[in-house]
This record gives C-alpha cells, structure tokens and sequence, in this order.
C-alpha cells in the first residue's frame, strides 16, 4: 500500500481532503481540493459482491479503486484500497484530512469534532440510538485512525445543525426523565441544511435571514424551518423514521400502531423495524418503486397516484406545521434529488402550500428555475441545489487551518 498521508499540504494552496460516506451497503468517497471536487466514487455492495464505480470532476467515468476480492464490509477491507488509488491519482500531492459524516452527534456536538481515542469512544455510546447507521459510520473512522493514526479526522454529525432548536421543539410530551434521558427529537439532514443556509446569502439575500422551510426531499425526507439561517424546528426526530414520508420509511406513524403490531399481531421488533425502514412510505403505498421517477412516470396507475398524492399532501401539512413553528413563511427551499428534479412533485406541493401565500410559477418551476415563485408572490420559492459532502470537505479544511494555520 502506498503511504498515503501526511497533514500538511506544502506543494498546494489548499489542502486536499478526503470525504467519506459510510453506510449498510455502501461507501462513498470524494476528494476536494478547495471547493473544487477532484474525484468521487462508490462502492455498493455487502459481504461478497459489490459494484465500483468513480467519476473524475467533469463527472465522467474514471477507472474505479481495484478492490480485488475485499468486501465492503467491515470498511477497513476497502478503505486502504481507496486510499491508495486516491493517492495515486493526486500525483503526490498529501491527503490532509478525511471528513466523515456521522448521523448522531448526540447532545454534545453542535459542531464537527476532530476524531480522537476518546471522541470514537464517545460516539460509540450513541450506537443504541441510531443502530442502523451510526455502527457504519464509525466502521471507517475506525479503521483509518488504526492505520494512519496521523491523518486528520473530521467527524460531522447530521444532528448538530438543530442543536439550536428550542427545548419545546426537542421534547416529546413523555415524562421528563426520558428528556433528561436524551430520548429526544434531535432532527437529522443537518449537513444538507447547513449547506443550504450557507448558500442563501448569494442565491436569495432577499429572505436569506427570514424564515424560511427548505424540503429536503431525497431517498430520506424532511424539512427544517430555520429563522436567520438557524434551525428551530425539523420533522424529523428521535430517528430518522419521524416526519414526511419517505422512498421506503413511513414518516408519520401514531404509535399506537406500532403497538398494535407488537402485540395484537405478533410482530417481532426486528419484523417491524424492516417494515418501518424498507417496506412503507412511496414503496409500500405504490406497491410498485420507492423512486419518483418510476411513480411520475406510472401515474396513470392508481396506486402510484395516490403515493405521490399523498406525499404531496404530507409534505404540504409539515411545510404548514412549520411555518405556524416561525410564525408566518417567507420562503419554501426545495433540494436532494426530488425537491431538485422533480418539477411535478414541486408543483403540486406549492399548489397546496397556495393559501400560505405562495404563488408558483409555473414556467419557471419546469425550467428548474432557481427561483420558481411569481415575482409578486407574498412567500417565495427556491429549488437550491444541496451539497453535503462539500460541506463536510468544508468543515475538515476549517479543521485544517486550525491545526496547521
Ligand atoms: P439520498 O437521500 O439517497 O441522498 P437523493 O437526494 O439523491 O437521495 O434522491 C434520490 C431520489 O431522487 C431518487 O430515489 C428519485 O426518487 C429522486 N429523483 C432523482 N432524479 C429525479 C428526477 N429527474 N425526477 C424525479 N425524481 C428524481
């Protein structure tokens, strides 16, 4: 293996960061230098067989890492590979840092943490809240801190972003105790919001500090109202099952039902997590694809129009609940791969959002117009384009500079 790191970047203005993505079954990895994204790539796949693929700054396909015969999991069998293959194509330039995406920071973490001994210690401890996600997340970490305990490493946590949230937003009307016990709504999709209030500024000074519900709307779902680029309220909560409805997640769900099925239909808690994560939302409703493309495209048939309806209505419901949060709407953000692509989706959901004072624009919503409201609209509406790996690249530079000024 090469030896890839060093933390000080001595031939190059900026320094060269790595950003990984680490889920169940799949690993994504980019290298920024700057602002500007190098190269990107994926891994998918489980214990035997798994798919690679990587694509230069233009986007194009590039020759992916040489996995051989290592899985994906644990990570630590790919990681060393990427790594080198990254190195090689930096032409010896020095790796900086690797900025990870964690999902729970817990209620310590407001802002992205250099990893350490006792930080990964400490993450471990929120395993039992996030069990699907966190455990990935750390794999990494993990195996880089063993093999190169000299590369800088950012861990960025999705809940930090709504660490600002009013303790009224974060409690659920349970005793206290559980509170204090840290069963709360800490929301999710932080980095994706952080990034989008980071580019409001530019893209919309108008309302920038106003208040404002961007729609996160991807494979995951959620909105998150925020007041001077802040976040104060989210839909998602304690997991990220809360809220809108989703590709496969239900959002939303009276827990009455979820008793129910334990105990009236003898449902195991594995049984129903499966059902909850992988088996509702946009795929369960459908009977026929988590992805909008596929609905839009069948929506003659009657179930792929009642998903999509219902999202819309759902996804409308929340935008509301959030703006009685801010008391009034300035704007409405849509972003991920629904909210920026999906021009039928916006449509429908601003038609419903109509008596809060948005007007769309129609033309401009099927151009995917940056700014899809009338002119005149009381509230406006955006499609921005989200970027959290680049935010993730951002905070570990931030990091960067820190330690090496
Ligand atoms: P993730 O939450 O995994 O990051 P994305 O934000 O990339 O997901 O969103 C992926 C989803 O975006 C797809 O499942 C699909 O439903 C939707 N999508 C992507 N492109 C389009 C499109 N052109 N039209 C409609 N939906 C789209």
């Amino acid at each position: 293996m090469a030896a890839p790191v060093a933390r000080t970047a001595a031939s190059t203005a900026e320094p060269i960061i790595g950003v990984l993505n680490a889920g169940s079954s799949s690993l994504k990895f980019s290298f920024y230098e700057g602002e500007q994204r190098l190269f990107t790539g994926q891994v998918d796949g489980g214990s035997t067989h798994q798919r690679v693929t990587a694509a230069g700054a233009d986007g194009k396909k590039i020759t992916p890492p040489d996995l051989g015969e290592r899985a994906l999991n644990p990570p630590s069998e790919v990681l060393p590979a990427i790594l080198s293959w990254a190195q090689a194509r930096l032409d010896g330039r020095p790796l900086s840092a690797l900025g990870h995406r964690v999902v729970h920071g817990g209620l310590r973490h407001s802002l992205p943490a250099r990893v350490t001994p006792e930080l990964l210690a400490e993450l471990d401890t929120l395993v039992p809240l996030a069990p699907l996600h966190e455990p990935h997340n750390l794999a990494p970490i993990r195996t880089a801190l063993r093999l190169h305990p000299e590369l800088l490493q950012v861990a960025c946590f999705d809940t930090a972003f709504h660490r600002t949230m009013p303790e009224i937003e974060q409690a659920f009307a349970l005793p206290y105790a559980y509170y204090d016990a840290g069963l709360r709504r800490y929301g999710f999709h932080g980095l994706s919001y952080e990034y989008i209030a980071s580019v409001l500024p530019e893209c919309a000074p108008e309302i920038a500090e106003g208040r404002i519900v961007v729609a996160h709307l991807g494979n995951g779902c959620s909105a998150c109202a925020m007041r001077g680029r802040t976040s104060v309220a989210t839909t998602m909560g304690f997991t990220a099952l809360d809220g809108l409805p989703m590709g496969t997640r239900c959002g939303d769900l009276d827990p009455g039902v979820a008793l129910h099925l334990l105990q009236q239909k003898g449902m195991s808690a594995e049984q129903l997590a499966d059902l909850l994560y992988h088996h509702s939302g946009l795929l369960g409703l459908s009977g026929i694809s988590s992805d909008f493309r596929v609905l839009l495209k069948k929506r003659r048939e009657p179930r792929a129009r009642f998903a999509v309806e219902l999202f819309c209505h759902r996804v409308a419901r929340h935008i509301a609940s959030l703006a009685a949060a801010l008391g009034g709407l300035d704007a409405v953000v849509f972003t991920a791969g629904v909210g920026e692509n999906a021009a039928p989706v916006r449509s429908e959901i601003c038609q419903r959002c109509r008596w809060l004072g948005l007007e769309l624009d129609e033309t401009a919503n099927c151009e995917h117009r940056q700014r899809i409201s009338r002119p005149d609209s009381p509230v406006a509406a955006f499609v921005l384009k989200t970027d959290e790996n680049l935010m993730i690249a951002r905070h570990a530079r931030a990091l960067v500079s820190e330690v090496s000024p």
